[in-house]
């Protein structure tokens, strides 16, 4: 099936009879697959992931939803960014880049006969496989963390597949999906070599479209995209497509701001993978560039109103990312493509959020129960008890005057009641009623 088979780098086994992982069961090391050498490039017409079959294991069925293929546009309308190549990933089917890894897994599984498997993802690998799992009729079971946006397990539902919540992180979830993979169930992560080979065809795709990309930049996230978009340059390079691999730039988020922003960021990197990105970076001149999350929010919602394009945000990082480098290492915008990896959509609560002006978005809530509802968390959870406090522990988005109306509508329910102290400050505590239509709450919202 394979055209070169993957192995450790490390110790050389071949591991592929134990497990898929990008990580070496024996030692921890990277399996490697050396650059594949393919036709010509005028030999190969772009329709989907498997026009670039000479580059991906032979199997005799393929599953396709018609991934790959994403277009590439131009900005347009942000004036200090014209001209930049941006490479819609979210045009894919389930909206993500990850669409190309799940049309390889299933076909691949379909074609050695395994009929079940586990994922393990914070979302958009798990959607984009529960999509191909209903075409191929394989049997998939998604182990998410349980904090999970509720809008993005009900996709996976909605395709038929099984949701098992696990653990507060990714990394449990993996961890635990990881033990399922016994007894021909085949388990899907992020890291996996199917994932990184069907990935990679984003590489080739841009290396097809031209040989004078000079800079790449890549949300880094777990570092398995980067690391495949670099492994589709390298069969690229070996292909004769290119004289020489682009720069690539790694966008990663101040650690601060992980866990509000940008969920598909916080999975962690093994540190083999984090030492092979290193290289990659090194190797091709490019670098790591940290960015704030607040600054992503509102590239991404900017792109939407000034170019029509309605992306996650931590496929605005990348944009940011290019603001940087133009302004401080002057490269040229021409010959830059920036990936946008998945869809706005994917990321709702995120921008209602913000464009509500509250911490977290609750669907089928307005704005004010939001907001009443936060207040009695703060109050119930002794975080803060008197207006300014919670004012302030709401981010101070709202006017202080709104939060003491709200504190006056909930005391007048008798859900919160309140002593007066010092210079008539009222401080509050919640009562048994108000602990009662919490809990109830509690129960209905996804993220808590
Ligand atoms: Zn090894």
């Amino acid at each position: 099936m394979w055209k070169k088979k993957p192995y450790c780098i490390k110790c050389k086994k071949d591991t592929l009879s134990i497990n898929f992982d990008l990580l070496c069961p024996f030692c921890g090391s990277i399996q490697n697959i050396d650059p594949i050498q393919g036709p010509e490039k005028s030999k190969i017409k772009i329709s989907n992931i498997w026009s670039f079959s000479p580059f991906l294991p032979s199997l005799e069925k393929v599953y396709t939803l018609s991934e790959g293929n994403t277009p590439i546009l131009l900005i347009n309308n942000i004036s200090s960014l014209k001209g930049l190549k941006l490479k819609l990933e979210f045009r894919n089917p389930t909206g993500s880049f990850r669409d190309r890894a799940s049309s390889l897994i299933a076909s691949y599984l379909s074609s050695s006969s395994i009929s079940k498997l586990v994922c393990s993802s914070s979302g958009s690998l798990g959607i984009s496989l529960s999509a191909y799992s209903a075409l191929a009729g394989l049997e998939l079971t998604n182990i998410v963390p349980s904090n999970l946006e509720l809008s993005k397990i009900e996709q996976m539902k909605v395709y038929g597949s099984k949701v098992v919540e696990h653990g507060s992180t990714t990394e449990e979830a993996i961890e635990k999906g990881r033990e399922l993979q016994k007894g021909g169930v085949f388990f899907a992560s992020s890291d996996n070599i199917l994932t990184v080979e069907g990935q990679k065809t984003i590489g080739l795709e841009i290396a097809h479209l031209s040989e004078t990309i000079e800079n790449i930049i890549i949300p880094k996230g777990s570092g398995s995209l980067f690391y495949s978009i670099y492994r589709g340059f390298e069969d690229a390079l070996a292909s004769g497509w290119i004289e020489k691999i682009p720069s690539f730039y790694a966008v990663s988020l101040k650690q601060e701001d992980l866990d509000f922003y940008a969920e598909s960021l916080k999975i962690p990197t093994p540190q083999t993978l984090s030492q092979k990105i290193g290289d990659i970076l090194l190797k091709t001149k490019g670098k790591e560039i940290e960015i704030e999350g607040e600054k992503m929010i509102d590239q991404a919602l900017l792109l939407a109103k000034k170019e029509g394009l309605f992306i996650e945000p931590a496929s605005a990082s990348v944009v940011v990312a290019a603001n940087q480098l133009l302004e401080n290492e002057g490269i040229n915008v021409d010959s830059t493509v920036a990936l946008l990896s998945g869809s706005g959509l994917n990321a709702l609560n995120i921008f209602a959020s913000k464009l509500r002006g509250i911490k977290k978005a609750v669907w089928g809530l307005s704005e004010k129960s939001t907001t009443k509802f936060e207040i009695l968390d703060l109050i119930s959870r002794k975080k803060a008890n008197h207006g300014y406090a919670i004012w302030k522990a709401l981010g101070k988005r709202k006017s202080l005057q709104s939060i003491y109306q709200h504190l006056n509508e909930l005391e007048e329910k008798n859900l919160i009641s309140s002593k007066i102290k010092g210079k008539n400050k009222k401080y509050y505590s919640i009562t048994r009623k108000g602990i009662d239509a919490y809990s109830k709450m509690r129960e209905l919202i996804d993220f808590l």
